[in-house]
């Protein structure tokens, strides 16, 4: 059963605490926020020779990749799986190895890494092209027309990202070239809402319902989203699903010792308060506790909302024209996420290594708003499940054991908004209460499909929006930074490069959510903040493999 047996961590902190006498000034760079995106950001600096700050204002770093230890369990909270890291070519491959220094492991999860159930119904999404088209074929056999078509379309859609990824980096009047190329080669399909190109493909309604079934992965269901963000998706976890050896904090653990080459460093308990700026450039930031760290590079990681809506001088926010930028773009879905611990191992328990979507029917857009109009007598319409000590094969090194499995659900902000201004930990017992009514709602959906697991649970609690935002900082509780619809990729402002000399972007909001897309940011980021030595980078990876 076990191999080795280690004390589990009672907490997680991954970065060194700041205080204003650690800081090993000056700086080439600031990062504000510790997401994928901003290490990312930050480590690609470091290798071109900057000295990098990264300021995270939680207790540990990583952002939406942190895992957070207690009752003798461990958790992640948004490192489900990860796609495109199988083999060692692929451009997410080659970033996590360079970025990591080849230090972060991948384990693949179960050929069928997704089980879609739509209704009663089960269909399995299986890894590798060829296995993928079989299993759909197998399901849907007079589909084959619309099945090869889609899967010719997901890849035109998702390179598509490229170009826009290129005009996102490139000087103006080269983007401008790029933009007309892509536009001149784009199919008109390409930014149409994921639901107008598959009904464009068949009217089986089961089949589309299979191939969006991943739309939790951006938040948004087919009816509202582009199908770039789809094809991306679909497209990424094409061959697979990954998860990190030893869990998501890995990420961090083994991307800071690359940020603190020429004396970097990342550092945790650092909330930053304001961007300072001067002469109209910005210069520097003013940390919570008064304190001010000046450099030539600002890079914030912390979302479009919080940049230009919180940490910019208001003057500047709105001279700018980035107050009204912020009117075109929506904040995407919040939720409720279940952590469960058992004491026993996810072998003994029949614990798999595949994600399961429950649907209850394959009316997602309708069956979301008729949950919304009325939470309290409809059946949560998307339940998602995983478990990731099944995925992690070091898990009962560190926990022996022992298992853990995670739940997440559609949970707006309004449901929870009455508590926002309480502290964390101590919101009284109405809201606990409420909490514990949809943990047993949850709990009833995951026994449905794993009646062995009743009596077995050792310790669960749910996190709500308010979770999100004090953690994360994201404040209404959104898990993916903006809304992925078409009108969202057509935003020119979502860059690394601001209109105010010396403030740069990073992370989800820039390309898209995801790991690997706001990790894609992070590189798109250095790049663009790295000058001329930046370009090295862009030709490493951006070049076609
Ligand atoms: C529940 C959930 C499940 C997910 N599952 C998956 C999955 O399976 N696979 C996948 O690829 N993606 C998944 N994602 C999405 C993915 O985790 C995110 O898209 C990605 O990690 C975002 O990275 P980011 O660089 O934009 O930064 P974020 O992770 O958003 O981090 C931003 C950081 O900035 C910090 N910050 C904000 N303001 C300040 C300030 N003023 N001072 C200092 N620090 C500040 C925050 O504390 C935070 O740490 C999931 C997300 C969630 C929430």
């Amino acid at each position: 059963m076990t191999t080795r047996s280690a004390p589990a961590p009672s907490t997680i902190r991954i970065g060194r605490r700041y205080r204003p006498n650690r800081l090993n000034t000056p700086y080439d760079a600031i990062v504000i926020g510790s997401g994928i995106g901003g290490m990312t950001a930050a480590a690609c600096l470091a290798e071109l020779g900057r000295r990098v700050v990264v300021l995270e204002q939680h207790y540990t770093a990583g952002g939406f990749t942190h895992s957070y230890a207690r009752n003798g369990y461990e958790w992640d909270v948004g490192v489900h799986y990860i796609g495109d890291v199988g083999a060692q070519h692929t451009m997410s491959r080659r970033m996590f190895d360079f970025i990591s220094g080849g230090e972060l492991k991948w384990a693949a999860m179960d050929d069928h890494f997704d089980r879609i159930f739509v209704g009663d119904e089960s269909y399995d999404l299986v890894a590798g092209p060829e296995n993928y088209r079989a299993e759909l074929l197998k399901n849907f056999p007079e589909e084959a027309t619309a099945i090869d078509e889609y899967l010719r379309r997901i890849a035109i859609g998702s390179g598509m990202m490229r170009l826009l990824t290129l005009e996102k980096i490139l000087p103006a009047p080269v983007a401008a070239l790029v933009r007309t190329w892509r536009r001149w080669r784009s199919p008109a399909w390409v930014n149409q809402t994921t639901r107008e190109v598959l009904e464009s493909l068949t009217s089986n309604q089961k089949l589309i319902a299979v191939l969006t079934g991943q739309w939790g992965d951006n938040g948004l269901p087919p009816a509202q989203s582009s199908f770039i963000i789809h094809s991306l998706i679909a497209r990424h976890y094409l061959y697979g699903g990954y998860y990190p050896v030893g869990g998501a904090s890995r990420m961090a653990e083994t991307i800071i010792p690359q940020i603190q080459k020429n004396g970097g460093d990342l550092f945790t308990y650092a909330s930053v308060e304001e961007i300072l700026m001067e002469n109209g450039r910005a210069v520097g930031v003013r940390m919570a506790d008064g304190h001010e760290i000046r450099a030539p590079i600002i890079i914030s990681n912390a979302g479009v909302f919080n940049t230009f809506g919180k940490l910019l001088p208001e003057d500047m926010a709105r001279r700018s024209g980035y107050l009204d930028k912020l009117k075109t773009v929506d904040r995407s879905m919040a939720s409720l996420g279940m952590y469960i611990g058992l004491r026993d191992t996810a072998e003994n328990l029949g614990l798999p290594k595949t994600n399961y979507w429950l649907y209850t029917s394959e009316d997602y857009e309708g069956s979301l708003d008729r949950f919304f109009a009325d939470p309290d007598n409809e059946t949560i319409p998307l339940v998602y499940i995983s478990f990731p000590s099944a995925k992690d094969p070091a898990f009962l090194d560190k926990y022996p054991g022992r298992s853990t499995i995670e739940i997440v659900a559609p949970g707006p902000h309004e449901w929870f908004a009455q508590w926002a201004d309480q502290p964390w930990g101590k919101r009284g017992e109405q809201y606990e209460a409420l909490k514990e009514k949809w943990s047993q709602r949850l709990l009833e959906r995951l026994y449905e499909h794993f009646p062995q697991l009743r009596g077995k649970i050792d310790y669960y609690e749910l996190s709500t929006p308010l979770s999100t935002d004090y953690f994360c900082r994201y404040e209404t509780g959104e898990i993916y930074g903006l809304d992925h619809t078409p009108e969202r990729f057509e935003q020119r402002w979502l860059k690394p490069k601001t209109k105010i000399p010396g403030l740069y972007l990073t992370g989800q909001d820039v390309l898209t959510c995801g790991v690997a897309g706001a990790m894609m940011a992070g590189l798109a980021t250095a790049v663009t903040a790295g000058g001329r030595d930046g370009w090295q980078l862009a030709r490493k990876f951006f070049a076609p493999a």
